[in-house]
């Protein structure tokens, strides 16, 4: 993604104002937990929070837009820039979505313990915290105990309850919630604006797909998702139409995206209940619902909308709870509940 935006985020200024001040009172916590949902920008700020700790030339400009920022162009700028500093050190899975092991910990421990090269700050951002497996996260945690000086580890959790409550307790938290919806519209337009391909998309139906998260808006607009969920809404009308038979349109979509599938057939199903009883669509443009309205025809009432609804969300809790679901049967299951 083109990255076309600066850190912090609109949203975020009140947690940077919070740590500028700790920083100006040499307060300043040596171990903080960004706790927040994905999309909403943590790890660039904990980033940029790195860069500014390790800048030799802090902007100190009260001026809130410009205030406590790195300069951008000093030597330890540069190396942030290029991923070379070496007293920063990001530890994340060494492939996405597996474990952060204990033997990355440790290493992160050692690069802690030693004296700073640059004669400032060692910092350590972890992400998802949450993937550190127990023996990593026991190793943490004697870190935690015996913090050097002038070191910041920075975790950066989206599931903060799944932490050990020995680790949560290490650390200050600083929460990341999604923006007003105000402040993410002006900000996910901006964007969109820059983007020829993606500017037809309305942001306010993005930020309902994404539940409210900018940065998660912004690559669901830019990734093929939009243009599946586009095809979804296809299938359905030629399903309801009778074109296409359930069998067939289970066996496209069950196999990798069978979760994106039953999200946006969710979110089809909350506009056709909140259509129908004239209330304002929260994730389709008005036309789409209308077309499926059309291709359901005498079959649509309240009380199957929300006889689907309830089988939905039984399909996502196998989804979740079983090990290995037939997810071809679960998927025809529900949508010959469809046309019934
Ligand atoms: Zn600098």
């Amino acid at each position: 993604m083109t990255q076309t935006w600066r850190y912090p985020l609109p949203w975020q200024l009140g947690q940077w104002q919070q740590l500028q001040q700790r920083w100006q009172q040499q307060r300043f916590p040596h171990a903080l937990l960004l706790a927040g949902e994905h999309g909403l920008g943590q790890l660039g700020f904990a980033h940029t929070l790195a860069q500014t700790i390790l800048c030799q030339s802090v902007n100190k400009n009260t001026n809130a837009e410009q205030a406590w920022l790195a300069c951008g162009t000093c030597q330890a700028c540069q190396w942030v820039k290029a991923g070379s500093h070496s007293d920063y050190s990001l530890l994340q899975p060494e492939e996405t979505g597996k474990a952060i092991k204990v033997d990355q910990v440790r290493a992160c421990a050692t690069f802690l313990r030693q004296t700073s090269q640059q004669g400032g700050y060692r910092v350590v951002v972890i992400e998802p915290a949450e993937a550190m497996n127990r023996a990593a996260a026991n190793a943490l945690l004697k870190c935690l105990e015996e913090p050097g000086a002038a070191t910041l580890l920075m975790l950066v959790t989206y599931q903060p309850n799944s932490l050990i409550a020995t680790i949560r307790s290490r650390c200050q938290t600083l929460k990341f919630a999604a923006p007003r919806s105000d402040i993410a519209q002006e900000w996910l337009q901006a964007q969109l604006q820059h983007d020829e391909a993606v500017t037809a998309v309305d942001a306010k139906q993005l930020l309902n797909i994404t539940h409210h998260a900018p940065l998660a808006a912004l690559e669901f607009a830019r990734s093929d998702r939009l243009q599946a969920y586009q095809r979804l809404l296809d299938d359905l009308c030629e399903l309801l139409a009778g074109t296409m038979d359930a069998c067939t349109l289970a066996e496209k979509w069950h196999k990798d995206n069978l979760a994106f599938f039953i999200d946006c057939l969710q979110m089809c199903l909350i506009d056709l209940i909140r259509y129908t009883n004239a209330l304002f669509l929260q994730y389709n443009q008005p036309q789409a619902i209308q077309r499926l309205l059309q291709s359901l025809g005498p079959r649509h009432n309240v009380h199957t909308l929300f006889a689907l609804w309830q089988q939905l969300l039984d399909a996502k809790r196998l989804l979740n709870s079983a090990t290995n679901p037939n997810t071809q049967l679960l998927l025809e299951g529900l949508l010959i509940g469809l046309l019934k």
